[in-house]
Parts: structure tokens; C-alpha cells; sequence
């Protein structure tokens, strides 16, 4: 049984010494338990937070606990009377080959599953996440302007489809030529702007004539400073995320904005709300997930999979997704279905 876990704390950016892979006998259930293998394993951005001890919204990992991760699994043996060898199940269950549940932290979806990943993503909690944000902070209505960032990722892409859906105009902002391509010709936003071009600012403003009238961020950082000239009065701002800042030690370069923020946010009655998706909304889950399931069956909600193989290989493609070398919903196969 293979396991990742936290050998130190990062400072600033992750490196592969804060992780280490340790070695051990794979577990037996006891009465009441089920011995799950894990099949596909997320890895997703609040990670980083749950590598340090600085106050958040959930506890940290442990140095030396096993790394958090939603994945979907398989029972491989049973002394539970719920689950039965070869059953899915999906939950939290870590950075590790094989794991011990008591039905507590996972949910048993059977011995059928058509696409086990999808769990993960679209239909799980990043597209979770992008439906109630956008739909129930963002409130975004027909004809208005709709920016998110990180727009080719597990969360953005959903956020700009859901928003056309809705009859708004769409601007997506993402990390190089290839992945803006994607995010304009295959999910169809009206625009896409590389945030690492030099005049960023520009262009941004450019696309968006119209003002901006729901900002949902993801990312925070100089994303977040191209915006702000830009909204409108009554905007909305749902905030997700700042991944921009994860890795941050220090204060931004520059005067500081917050005055500026404040004087915007009063003059303009601009409205931002955060919110921690399982926290704020789950039992709005089976409506999101009955919703998003018709609409990728309709081929109206496209969405891409960036699947590296091996559990050996996780710390390293977690490093590169706060660099934004994912493209995709990062997902790590650490076994075959
Ligand atoms: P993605 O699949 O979008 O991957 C992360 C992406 O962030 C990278 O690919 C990169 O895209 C972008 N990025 C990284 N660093 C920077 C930077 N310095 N400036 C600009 N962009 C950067 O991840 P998710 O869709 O899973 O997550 C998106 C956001 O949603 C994150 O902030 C995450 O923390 C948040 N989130 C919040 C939840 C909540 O409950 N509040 C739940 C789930 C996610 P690019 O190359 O395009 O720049």
C-alpha cells in the first residue's frame, strides 16, 4: 500500500520534499469495515491550504497524516454489510493506494458506473461549485457580461458555459495561446484573453465594452486588478477562489488597493460573497447534479479531463496545477477501472 503524505510545511510555492511516498502492508477491514482501492484520485487547488497551519476554514493535514483528496474507489473487500466487492464509492479518502472506510466518509454508488472520473469534475464537486456560485451569488441575467478566470480549468469552464446557457455574453480568462483556444472554438465563450500577455489589462477591457457585470473569481492577484476598472454598478462578485495567491509570502508589489476596493464596492453597490461549496450548499447537491447531467448527456456542457497516470506522480502534477501546467480537471489514475 503506497500512501503520499506531508512531510513538512511549504513556504511559498510546494516542492517534492514537502511530500513524501511511504511504503506499507495494505489493511484488512474488521467488522464493520470495507477495504477500498483507489481508482482515480482529484487534485484540486484547496490542497495547498490544507498544508498549512494558518487559519482556514478546515483543519490541516498533519505532518506526517495522509495527504487529503476526494476519489472514486472500488470495494475489494467487505465486512460491511452495505458494501460489496466490486461496489464504486466516492469520498474522501485520501492520497493513498488502498484505504479503510466505515461508510462514513463515502458514498456507495454501486457496482455500475459509466464514468467514474466524471465524479470528480464536471459532475462532481468543481462543476458543483461553478452551478451554485455563478447561479445562486452571480445571479447572472440575459445580455449581461459574465468574466471568470482559470477558464479552461475544472471550475471556469463550467462557470462561462452555464452563464451561455443563460443568454449572458461570456469572457474567459486563461494562461496561454492553446488553452484560450480551447476555451473560445470548443466550449464557445464569446472571448478569451491570456492574463500573461503584457497588455492583459488592455485587451480585457477591450472585450468587454459593456463593462463587467458578474465577476466570478477564482484566481485573485493582478487577474483581480485588470478587473476592477471594469465592473459595473450592481455587480456581483462571487468569490471562489484566489489561487493566485496560494503560494503567496508576502503582500502584493504595488500601492495598496483596498481603499480603492472599498470606494468602488460602496459607489458602485457591488456585492461579493465567498463560499465553500460543500459548506454552503450541499443539500442543493442532487438538484446541481440532475441538472449538469442532462445538460453534458446534450452536449451543452463540454468538458476535458487532464488524466496523469500513477500515484508516484501526484505531488509533482499538484505543484505544476498551481503553476497552471494542468489543462483540464486534474485527476491522477492510480489504478485502472
Ligand atoms: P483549475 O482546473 O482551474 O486549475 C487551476 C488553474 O488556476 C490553473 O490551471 C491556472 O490556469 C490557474 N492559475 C494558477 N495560478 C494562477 C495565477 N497566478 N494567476 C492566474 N491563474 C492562475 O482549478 P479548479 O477549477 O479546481 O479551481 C479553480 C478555483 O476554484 C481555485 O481558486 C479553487 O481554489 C477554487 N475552488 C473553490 C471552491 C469553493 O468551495 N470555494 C471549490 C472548488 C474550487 P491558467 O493556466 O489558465 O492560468
Amino acid at each position: 500500500n503506497r500512501r503520499i503524505v506531508l512531510a513538512s510545511r511549504p513556504h511559498g510555492e510546494p516542492t517534492p520534499e514537502n511530500l513524501r511516498l511511504e511504503t506499507g502492508e495494505v489493511p484488512q477491514p474488521a467488522a464493520g469495515q470495507a477495504l477500498l482501492r483507489t481508482v482515480y484520485l482529484s487534485l484540486d487547488p484547496y490542497m495547498r491550504g490544507r498544508m498549512s497551519d494558518a487559519p482556514s476554514y478546515a483543519p490541516p493535514v498533519e505532518v506526517g497524516g495522509v495527504m487529503v483528496a476526494g476519489a472514486v474507489s472500488r470495494v475489494v473487500a467487505s465486512q460491511h454489510p452495505d458494501f460489496t466487492p466490486g461496489d464504486w464509492v466516492l469520498g474522501s479518502t485520501g492520497w493513498q493506494d488502498y484505504s479503510l472506510t466505515d461508510g462514513s466518509n463515502v458514498r456507495n454508488l454501486g457496482a455500475h458506473l459509466k464514468h467514474p472520473s466524471r465524479l470528480l469534475g464536471v459532475l462532481g464537486m468543481p462543476g458543483f461549485t461553478a452551478y451554485m456560485g455563478l447561479l445562486d451569488i452571480g445571479q447572472p441575467q440575459p445580455g449581461e457580461t459574465v468574466v471568470v478566470a482559470a477558464a479552461s480549468g475544472a471550475v471556469g469552464s463550467v462557470v462561462g458555459q452555464v452563464a451561455k446557457l443563460k443568454g449572458c455574453r461570456v469572457i474567459g480568462i486563461a494562461g496561454g495561446a492553446e488553452k484560450c483556444r480551447y476555451v473560445r472554438e470548443e466550449l464557445k465563450f464569446d472571448e478569451c484573453i491570456d492574463h500573461r500577455a503584457d497588455d492583459f489589462a488592455r485587451l480585457l477591457a477591450q472585450a468587454c465594452p459593456n463593462g463587467i457585470d458578474v465577476y466570478f473569481e477564482n484566481v485573485g492577484g493582478a487577474v483581480f486588478d485588470a478587473v476592477m476598472p471594469l465592473l459595473n454598478a450592481r455587480a456581483r462578485i462571487p468569490v471562489c477562489g484566489i489561487i493566485a495567491q496560494y503560494n503567496a509570502t508576502a503582500l502584493p508589489s504595488g500601492p495598496d488597493r483596498l481603499p480603492m476596493l472599498q470606494a468602488l464596492i460602496l459607489r458602485k453597490r457591488i456585492r461579493m460573497q465567498g463560499f465553500i461549496i460543500f459548506d454552503d450548499y450541499a443539500p442543493r447537491f442532487g438538484e446541481f447534479l440532475q441538472q449538469m447531467e442532462t445538460w453534458v448527456d446534450q452536449g451543452h456542457i463540454k468538458f476535458r479531463e487532464d488524466i496523469i497516470d500513477g500515484l508516484e506522480n501526484a505531488p509533482q502534477a499538484f505543484i505544476g496545477l498551481l503553476r497552471g501546467k494542468n489543462f483540464g480537471k486534474l485527476i491522477v489514475r492510480v489504478a485502472a477501472e
